[in-house]
């Protein structure tokens, strides 16, 4: 099963890609994190993304499909992939038709994880991500058990540089002008599927749940 996670920047893809890849077996992709990694190995395409990050705008499309590519090819996704921050626009969802169609495999199916900006605001302003495994936490919402130490594997827990106000402003403006279109090129595709992402993980989790099993009927 390959399954795209698909919302707004703190929309809650990674906490959910987080709660389902075990359950369904699926590996995590994420491209944020790629970018993040390549960032923390200081590579070029590292340096190269964070020129972008830093503003809240999107790493070029050439980039993104080629880095995207070469980890979905990886032995790891054999039994289907959850793509969280991918595709986010046009060029890219149409690159992602095309790649799966070459690897003999299809989408089965695009959650968009719908959350209002106030929420979002509220939500990353407060977002803590481990160091280690990149795991998200919440000062208010999922406070680690020791403050400033990651509860799955005792790393250290930061505040992204892009979760700092002026920059979430300009992640939720690129996700409306750039990445919301994809909404209807999926609707479009019949794969496309809502789920309300307000309210306790858990119960997200069960709506997420309940949509995934409906596909496999
Ligand atoms: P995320 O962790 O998904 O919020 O991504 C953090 C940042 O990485 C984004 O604000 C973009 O600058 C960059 N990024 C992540 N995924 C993509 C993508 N699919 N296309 C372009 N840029 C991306």
């Amino acid at each position: 099963m390959n399954i795209v996670l698909f919302g707004a920047p703190g929309s809650g893809k990674g906490t959910q890609a987080d709660q389902l890849k075990s359950e369904l077996n699926l590996q995590h992709v994420a491209t944020g994190d790629l970018f993040r990694e390549n960032l923390k190995n200081e590579t070029e395409l590292g340096l190269l993304a964070k020129t972008y990050m830093d503003t809240g705008a999107l790493v070029p499309d050439d980039v993104t499909v080629a880095m995207l590519k070469e980890r979905v090819s990886r032995p790891d996704t054999s039994n289907g992939f959850i793509l969280d921050g991918f595709p986010r626009t046009l060029p890219q969802a149409e690159a992602l038709t095309a790649m799966v169609v070459e690897m003999e495999q299809k989408l089965d199916a695009v959650l968009y994880i719908k959350v209002s900006d106030e929420e979002i605001i509220k939500r990353l302003s407060g977002r803590l991500i481990c160091r280690g495994c990149q795991t998200p936490f919440h000062l208010h919402f999922k406070p680690p058990a020791k403050e400033g130490v990651c509860d799955s594997c005792g790393g250290e827990l930061y505040q992204r540089d892009d979760d700092k106000p002026e920059t979430v402003r300009a992640r939720l403006n690129t996700f409306h002008t750039q990445t919301a279109p994809l909404i209807d090129y999926y609707n479009d595709a019949g794969l496309l599927i809502e789920i309300e992402g307000e309210g306790d993980v858990s119960e997200i989790k069960a709506r997420t749940m309940t949509a995934i099993k409906s596909l496999k009927g």
